[in-house]
C-alpha cells in the first residue's frame, strides 16, 4: 500500500487537468499574441481560462495576472504594494510570523531597501485577530498581508474581517492563499480582498502556474519585463497548457468543495482522533478553523525526520510541516511562531489529505503511526530522560 498523504506539498495532477493541457503542446499550440487563426485560437482559450479562474474567485477576468506560481504571485504583491507605497512615503509593511517564506523573505528584501515590516504574533491555534491587524496599522502603513490558511499547521485566518479592517483604514490587503482556493470558496469581492496569491498545483492543476489576483485599481509593478502579456504586468508568452490545466483543475475543484469538504473532515478529524491518544502528543492549529484535509501533531521525545523515513518505509508519505524548509535542521518557524519550544518542534508530523485519500487508509495511518512513534520512542535517549525523571515533559 502506498498513501499520499503530502498534498500542501503538491498534489497529483488530476486526469481533468492533463486532459485539458494536451491539446494545447500538439493542436491549439500558437502563441496567443499572433494575429493569425493559430494564434488566435489560443487566444480564445486563454480569455475562456481567465473568465472560469475569476469565475471561481469572484472577480473580473481583468483582475486575474498569471504567475509562474505562489512564490511569483506573493513577491509580486509585495513588490508592487511596497513600491506605490513609497511613492507616497508609506514605507510600512505589515505581515505576520508564520507565513511561507515566499512571503518572508521578499519582507527581508524589503526591509534591506529600507521598509520597515512589522510581523504580527500568531495566536497559539495558529491565526491573528482583526483587532491586532488594526492596532498595527499606522499613518504610513503601505500593506497588509496575511495568509488565508497557514501551509504547516491548516488554520484558518478570519480573512474577511481582517479585510474589513485595512478596507476601513484605507490600507492594501494581500492575502496567500495558496493553500485555500479549491478547498475553502472563496469570494474577493465579498472578502475585502485587494490581491491575492494562488497556485494550481495545490489543487491537482500543474506545477509552475499560479495567479495573482488585483483588484482594479491596485498598481500592479511588473517583476518581469518584455512584451504586454497579462496588460503589461507580467511579460512572457503564455504558458498555454499549464494556464488551460489550472483553469480546468480550478473550475472542478470549486464546483466540489461541499463535497470534498465532507469527506476530507471525516477523514480529517478521525485521524486527529485516532493520533491524540499517542501519549504527550499535541495537535497542532485550531481543532475547527482548520483546513478540511490538514492533521498536524508534534510527538514529545522523537525526532519528525526519523519518523518520516520510517513512515515511507511503511507505505506513508507525510511531510514534518513545510517542504521548503526539508532538509534543513532547523525547527519550522510556524511552530516557533505559535510558542511551541525547539524541543518538541522536532518532532513534528503533517499528513495533509486530499479527496482521493480513503477511510481505510486513515484507519491504516491511526494503526500504523502511533506503533513507530513507540518504536522511536525506545529508542530515543531524550524520551528515556523524561521517563526516569531527568527531564520534564513539554508535553503532558
Ligand atoms: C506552496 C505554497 C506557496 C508557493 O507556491 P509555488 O507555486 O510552489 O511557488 C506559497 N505559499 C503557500 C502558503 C504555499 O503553500
Amino acid at each position: 500500500m502506498q498513501i499520499y498523504a503530502d498534498n500542501a506539498a503538491t498534489t497529483k495532477t488530476s486526469r481533468t487537468a492533463i486532459d485539458a493541457m494536451l491539446p494545447y503542446m500538439d493542436q491549439i499550440y500558437g502563441n496567443p499574441s499572433s494575429l493569425h487563426s493559430v494564434g488566435q485560437a489560443a487566444n480564445e482559450a486563454l480569455t475562456k481560462a481567465r473568465q472560469e479562474i475569476a469565475d471561481c474567485l469572484g472577480c473580473e477576468a481583468r483582475e486575474i495576472y498569471i504567475t509562474s506560481g505562489g512564490s511569483e504571485a506573493d513577491n509580486q504583491a509585495l513588490r508592487s504594494a511596497a513600491y506605490f507605497g513609497a511613492k507616497k512615503g508609506k514605507k510600512h509593511l505589515i505581515s505576520t510570523a508564520f507565513e511561507h517564506h515566499a512571503i518572508l523573505h521578499t519582507l527581508d528584501q524589503l526591509k534591506e531597501e529600507g521598509f520597515e515590516v512589522t510581523l504580527l504574533d500568531v495566536h497559539e491555534n495558529g491565526y491573528v485577530t482583526p483587532e491586532e491587524v488594526a492596532a498595527a496599522i499606522r499613518e504610513d502603513t503601505a500593506l497588509v498581508s496575511v495568509m488565508f490558511a497557514n501551509n504547516e499547521i491548516g488554520s484558518v485566518q478570519p480573512i474577511a474581517e481582517i479585510g474589513a479592517v485595512c478596507r476601513e483604514k484605507g490600507v492594501l490587503f494581500h492575502t496567500d492563499a495558496v493553500q485555500a482556493v479549491g478547498h475553502i470558496a472563496m469570494q474577493v469581492k465579498a472578502m475585502n480582498i485587494d490581491m491575492l496569491s494562488l497556485s494550481a498545483h495545490k489543487f491537482h492543476g500543474p506545477k509552475g502556474v499560479g495567479v495573482l489576483y488585483a483588484r482594479r485599481g491596485v498598481p500592479l509593478r511588473s517583476l518581469i519585463n518584455g512584451g504586454a502579456q497579462e496588460r503589461g504586468k507580467r511579460a512572457g508568452t503564455e504558458n498555454m497548457p499549464a494556464i488551460m490545466g489550472m483553469a480546468a483543475a480550478l473550475k472542478e475543484a470549486c464546483a466540489n468543495i461541499p463535497k470534498n469538504t465532507e469527506h476530507l473532515t471525516a477523514m480529517r478529524d478521525k485521524l486527529i482522533q485516532g493520533l491524540s491518544k499517542i501519549p504527550h502528543s499535541v495537535l497542532n492549529g485550531d481543532p475547527v478553523k482548520r483546513l478540511p484535509g490538514n492533521v498536524h501533531f508534534c510527538f514529545e521525545g522523537i525526532e519528525g525526520e526519523s519518523l518520516l523515513l520510517l513512515l515511507d518505509a511503511k507505505g506513508i508519505c507525510a511531510s514534518s510541516g513545510s517542504a521548503c524548509t526539508s532538509g534543513s535542521l532547523d525547527p519550522s518557524h510556524v511552530l516557533l511562531a505559535i510558542g511551541r519550544p525547539h524541543e518538541i518542534a522536532h518532532g513534528s508530523l503533517r499528513l495533509s489529505l486530499s479527496e482521493e485519500n480513503t477511510m481505510e487508509e486513515v484507519d491504516y495511518m491511526i494503526e500504523t503511526i502511533p506503533q513507530v512513534v513507540e518504536y522511536l520512542r525506545n529508542m530515543s535517549p531524550v524520551w528515556r530522560d523524561l521517563q526516569e525523571g531527568r527531564r520534564t515533559y513539554v508535553i503532558q
